[in-house]
């Protein structure tokens, strides 16, 4: 048995299969912290000015972040248990259908999904992230993602929470492919052949590929499919200019300079869709409940015909205890209180150190998540987790438009 692996299982049977988390925090150099996620205000350019800000906060992740200059672990999240650190790919690859379930393993080999949240300052370009046939091309994966704006992390809206997403029905190819002849032109407009939804706090989107969409400036809770591929088709933002190269970094080399190629690479029909928001638009669901607890589905339906993630949301009030039984392995993150998830304590923290451990997240094996887990609330404000599954693990989850 590896190291990795003896001290995986030592701590999943200490603890009944759970592991402990630590925070695991992403720079973007293309853009501006929003300062929500808890992290020491001197600490968002850890990374150093060259790296950016810290944007996000990645959960569950096996996915490495595609940043330039990049330490060789970014992105990926660290268990830490038995005194020690080690990565939960590492973990998975040893371990595989007795972490993530066989139906997972056998079908992916690895955690195939992570979520984040995302915390910017303003808005960021209308962009699109590309599906799986077209992000193969460049030998990557495609991105579905989904939002949820969990409430204790947006008390403050900042710049812009309002998401522009798709075009007006009835634009044409030709209109948003005049927009890329702008680029080096001034503003190119693309926003102008778009609508943007304001942004609520307790609901959330789901996001096709190559559907375009320009996030506004809400803390974002983000599972989607492990993957970093986009394309940003929005020239100018807040005054700052977006590289062409962010608009074609993840399609072939011979269409960079072919417009009409990286218009048609867009869903179309998704994009004009006048009944967008029906078919995208997630508000909570009551998965169950009782005494003292409910638990809710926040992100659900299927994309494309495949159910890729699920997520929800878990709240207990003081004094209150659960057991709740899901369809597959997941990741947690505590956004407010204090409590127990089986013996393993979890705690919102009010501050974080870069570096430093934390105790608000954790990742539950599938054969722990099917039989049950139980959550305790120990302190005098609602404990709230939030936790996102893999691709098809929770058949009852409800349908889109639901
Ligand atoms: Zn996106």
């Amino acid at each position: 048995m590896s190291n990795v692996a003896s001290l995986a299982a030592a701590a999943l049977s200490e603890t009944d299969g759970l592991l402990r988390l630590a925070p695991n925090w992403v720079p973007r150099s293309f853009l501006q912290p929003g300062r929500r996620l808890k992290l020491h205000p001197d600490h968002y350019y850890a990374l150093g000015m060259h790296r950016g800000g810290i944007d996000e906060r990645w959960f569950g992740s096996t996915t490495e972040a595609a940043n330039d200059n990049r330490n060789w672990d970014e992105g990926l999240s660290y268990c830490v248990a038995g005194g020690e650190k080690f990565l939960l790919r590492d973990v998975v690859a040893e371990l595989k259908g007795e972490i993530i379930g066989d139906a997972i393993w056998d079908k992916y080999g690895k955690w195939p999904v992570y979520s984040k949240f995302f915390d910017n300052m303003g808005p960021i370009p209308h962009h699109m992230h590309q599906n799986a046939e077209q992000a193969a091309l460049v030998g990557q994966e495609g991105k579905p993602e989904s939002y949820y704006f969990p409430p204790q992390m947006n008390a403050i809206g900042n710049n812009f929470p309002y998401t522009f997403m798709g075009l007006e029905p009835g634009t044409t190819k030709q209109q948003v492919v005049d927009c890329l002849d702008r680029w080096n032109d001034g503003e190119n407009g693309i926003i102008d052949l778009s609508k943007a939804y304001r942004l609520k706090p307790g609901t959330g989107w789901l996001i096709p590929p190559c559907v375009l969409h320009a996030p506004g400036s809400l803390v974002t809770y983000e599972p989607q499919w492990g993957s970093d591929v986009f394309g940003m088709y929005q020239n100018l933002v807040e005054g700052r200019e977006v590289p062409r190269a962010l608009l074609t970094k993840d399609f072939p080399e011979e269409f960079h300079d072919d417009n009409q190629y990286l218009v048609d690479a867009l869903d179309w029909d998704k994009n004009v869709d006048p009944n967008y928001k029906d078919s995208n638009y997630l508000e909570p669901i009551v998965s169950e409940q009782g005494d003292g607890y409910c638990d809710k589905w926040i992100v659900y339906g299927k994309v494309n015909g495949e159910q890729l993630f699920t997520a929800k949301e878990l709240t207990l009030q003081p004094g209150a205890k659960c057991t709740i039984k899901d369809g597959g392995a997941f990741s947690l993150i505590t956004t407010q209180g204090s409590g127990l998830i089986e013996q393993v304590t979890l705690d919102s923290p009010v501050m974080i150190l870069f570096g430093a451990m934390t105790e608000d997240e954790v990742f539950v094996t599938a054969k722990k998540a099917q039989s049950g887990v139980t959550y305790e609330n120990t302190g005098t404000e609602p404990l709230v987790t939030l936790r996102y599954f893999g691709p098809d693990a929770q058949p009852e989850a409800p349908a889109n438009g639901a």
